[in-house]
């Protein structure tokens, strides 16, 4: 039996001025074996992924470790090719350039990297690191001027302009996060792939990275793609959450669908699964537990790739693949790709303060 292939975009391409518009994006890594190291099979790590990014917004991407959210970020900076499939930056066709228009590009997407211990050399000073990028473009600010250029970054994000002769191993995680994401907006992007960009740090440091994160946003008219496997995170930062599963997205809506009305059994397993620090909340909560292991992307089940661990499946779900399918309810943005979808409500007693990060923490200082 066929499965059936309805690619369609996750998001709908009205409604706000898109910047990215990723199609059909597919990424098979080779895996060489014997002696001879012939490609024995392919781990298909991102497996036609289509989404829009829309200008000024954050594109939350979600999943259990190993669905493919890193490899989709290095796609969207072309890091590396895709297997097929295409991304549109600002109406060029990305995979398209070279020259001089893909330098131009490379201006305009930036990244964030999850870890910043290990993301910044620890042998440069701040000011090497965070001017990295105008050795890499020269022209972006005249070498006169960019001491002044590296110190008014430091002052945008919140750390001491003085502190430009320090060391990484000066600083403390959330600063050192602060110095990666000045690197990152050095050269003025217009987006930002954020690649676990809080993961590495303490919760109470998490939130004022975000929101450092936000405030640049509004200030600089950033659009983010920020990928985490921490839904409360994502949740507070996003404005549109993609969830992944094996290589695909398999629901995608507005933060308040994906949150308070996910229809996916995937969806409602990792929210089920949503630390919540307030006892009597805890109690009442209904946990959904998901038996066995993500299967390997080596070798994916056939029709929903979930079926293998869904509660719900039958027969069709083994057989044929669904399609990212509209779920919203009057002018909500919701899709999702399951045969048997349906609200669950399993976060109908989880208010915002419940979160596992205090709503306190976000508040931008007065
Ligand atoms: P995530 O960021 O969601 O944890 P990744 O994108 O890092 O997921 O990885 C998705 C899958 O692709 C994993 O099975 C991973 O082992 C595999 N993978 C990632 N990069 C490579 C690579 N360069 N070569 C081979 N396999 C890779
Ligand atoms: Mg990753």
């Amino acid at each position: 039996m066929s499965t059936a292939t309805t690619t369609t975009s996750a998001s709908r391409s009205t409604g706000g001025d898109v910047i990215i518009e990723a199609k059909d994006l597919v990424k098979h890594y080779p895996i060489k074996g014997g002696v001879l190291r012939r490609t024995v099979g392919h781990v298909k790590a991102v497996d036609g992924v289509s989404f829009e990014l829309r200008r000024g917004e954050t594109l939350g991407i979600v999943g259990e470790s190993g669905c493919g959210k890193s490899t989709l970020g290095r796609l969207l900076m072309r890091l590396e090719d895709p297997t097929s499939g295409t991304v549109t930056f600002d109406g060029l066709e990305m995979y398209d350039q070279s020259g001089s228009a893909m330098r131009k590009l490379r201006r305009d997407i930036q990244i964030v990297f999850q870890d910043p211990y290990t993301s910044l050399n620890p042998r440069k000073t701040v000011g090497d690191i965070v001017g990295e990028p105008f050795d890499i473009h020269p022209d972006a600010v005249p070498k006169r001027g960019r001491r002044a250029a590296v110190q008014e970054l430091l002052d945008l994000v919140g750390l001491n302009p003085e502190h430009i002769n320090r060391y990484p191993h000066q600083f403390s995680g959330g600063q050192r996060q602060r110095i990666g994401i000045a690197r990152g907006i050095a050269l003025r992007p217009k987006v930002l792939v954020c690649d676990e960009p809080v993961s590495a740090l303490d919760v109470s440091v998490q939130a004022q990275v975000v929101n450092l994160m936000e405030e640049l946003q509004d200030q600089l008219g950033l659009s983010y793609v920020f990928i985490a496997h921490d839904l409360s995170v994502v949740r507070h930062i996003s404005d549109r959450v993609a969830v992944m599963y094996l290589g695909k997205i398999v629901e995608f809506g507005t933060e308040d669908e994906i949150y308070e009305r996910p229809t996916h059994p995937y969806t409602q397993a990792l929210l089920s699964a949503v630390p919540v620090p307030d006892p009597t909340v805890r109690g009442k909560r209904e946990q959904i537990v998901l038996h066995g292991d993500v299967p390997s992307p080596a070798n994916p089940p056939t029709g929903c790739r979930f079926h293998t661990r869904c509660w719900k499946a039958q027969e069709e779900c083994r057989t044929t693949e669904p399609g990212l399918v509209d779920r919203a309810d009057g002018t909500a943005e919701h899709r999702s790709a399951c045969h048997f979808a349906s609200v669950r409500e399993v976060l109908a007693d989880i208010q915002p303060g419940d979160r596992p990060v205090d709503e306190q923490d976000f508040r931008p200082p007065a």
